[in-house]
């Protein structure tokens, strides 16, 4: 292959959307990928697309959140076009729940609206609960969005290298040469980081500090009859989101410990005693599986922006990667245009 316009490194959703962006711009596109396609944190997320319950855990976030999820609906649509494989986008709205006499607590600036009506937004709540729907709360399902993705990029000519590390980068003053990528060195005139929760290994020996952390995450998969939840429903430290096929995941915990994956049965028994809080039928839902993943923490939001004279960085999506993908690409193609 020639010479590539660009390397991408990093195979998440970040990572592949960019690399989507660019090959539809006219620009050759490496992707180099330490494991598999969407194997760091992407496919392991629930996939909820929420910018109001976001904004409550940093409100700095609302702004480019909402305009993310407003360019949703096209992305997925053209998404689907390209790859031929559907990613599970519903617009289900959100309950956000809460017991009634700690919601304005537990969700400041939400207001518990739905008073009598809760029992009709989804049957078999618990008693003593106030709720508060939030119409365009939508979802997708990871591991099919990554899917969809991966073809997307291949049939736009991009070119996908798994199981690749990136374990140096090359430089002189402020311009990237190319990079060693497992036993290969690898040049292009230009390259984007998006190394998720692992982007401080790879700068440490750069003069960048991002400050990305990893955010642990245990989830709970739970078989449940199609249609049972009628919406995401999201209460205090706990929120249960149905996928087309039925599936519901049960999550998260959010844990400062490092490179940890490891996924204990009490962190497993405590989102499920909080889930059956909510709606005590949970309770009869047998557990299918269960995994951890690892958020790209940053305190603020994300960084999209230039490194050095050649490469961007679009790293620290932290609990919203998958709801600012389509946003991230397109600002992350203006600046390639920038510094074409
Ligand atoms: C339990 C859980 C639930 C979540 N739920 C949601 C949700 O509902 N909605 C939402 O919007 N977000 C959610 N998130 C957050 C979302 O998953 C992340 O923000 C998003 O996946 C980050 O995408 P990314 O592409 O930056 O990182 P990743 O998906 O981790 O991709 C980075 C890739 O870079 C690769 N890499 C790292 N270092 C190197 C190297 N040196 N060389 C080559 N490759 C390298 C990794 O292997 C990885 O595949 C959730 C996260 C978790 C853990």
């Amino acid at each position: 292959m020639t010479k590539p316009d660009w390397i991408v490194i990093g195979a998440g959703v970040i990572g592949l959307s960019a690399a989507w962006a660019l090959a539809q711009d006219g620009q050759r596109v490496e992707v180099v990928e330490a494991s598999r396609v969407g194997d760091g944190t992407s496919s392991k997320a629930a996939g909820m697309l929420l910018p109001e319950v976001e904004s409550v855990h940093s409100s700095q976030l609302f702004p480019m959140a909402a305009e993310s999820l407003a360019l949703y609906p096209a992305w997925v649509s053209a998404l689907e076009g390209a790859s031929g494989q559907a990613v599970g986008y519903a617009a289900t709205g959100c309950l956000v729940l809460a017991e009634a006499k700690a919601f304005s607590k537990t969700w400041p600036g939400l207001p518990a609206s739905l008073g009598s009506d809760l029992a009709a937004a989804q049957s078999g709540l618990a008693a003593g609960l106030a709720g508060c729907y939030l119409p365009n709360g939508a979802q997708v399902d990871p591991p099919l969005l990554m899917a969809a993705l991966q073809t997307a990029c291949l049939k736009a000519g991009v070119t996908i290298r798994e199981h690749a590390a990136v374990t140096e980068i090359r430089r002189v003053a402020d311009r990237w040469l190319g990079i060693t990528a497992g036993q290969d060195r690898l040049v292009a005139n230009h390259y984007l980081l998006a190394t998720g929760a692992w982007t401080s290994e790879l700068t440490a020996e750069l003069d960048v500090d991002l400050g990305i952390f990893p955010v642990k995450g245990q989830m709970v998969e739970l078989k449940a009859p199609v249609d049972a939840l009628s919406a995401i429903l999201f209460g205090p430290g706990v929120y249960l989101c149905q996928k087309q096929d039925g599936r519901v995941l049960v999550g998260a915990t959010s844990e400062r410990v490092g490179f940890d994956l490891a996924v204990s049965e009490q962190a497993v028994a405590d989102l499920l005693t909080r889930a059956a809080k909510l709606l005590p039928v949970v309770a009869s839902w047998p557990i299918q599986r269960s995994w951890a993943g690892l958020r790209p923490g940053r305190e603020g939001l994300p960084v999209i922006e230039a490194i050095s004279q050649n490469a961007l960085a679009a790293v620290g999506h932290y609990r919203n990667g998958i709801l600012l993908a389509p946003l991230t690409a397109a600002r992350l193609c203006e600046l390639a245009r920038q510094i074409a």
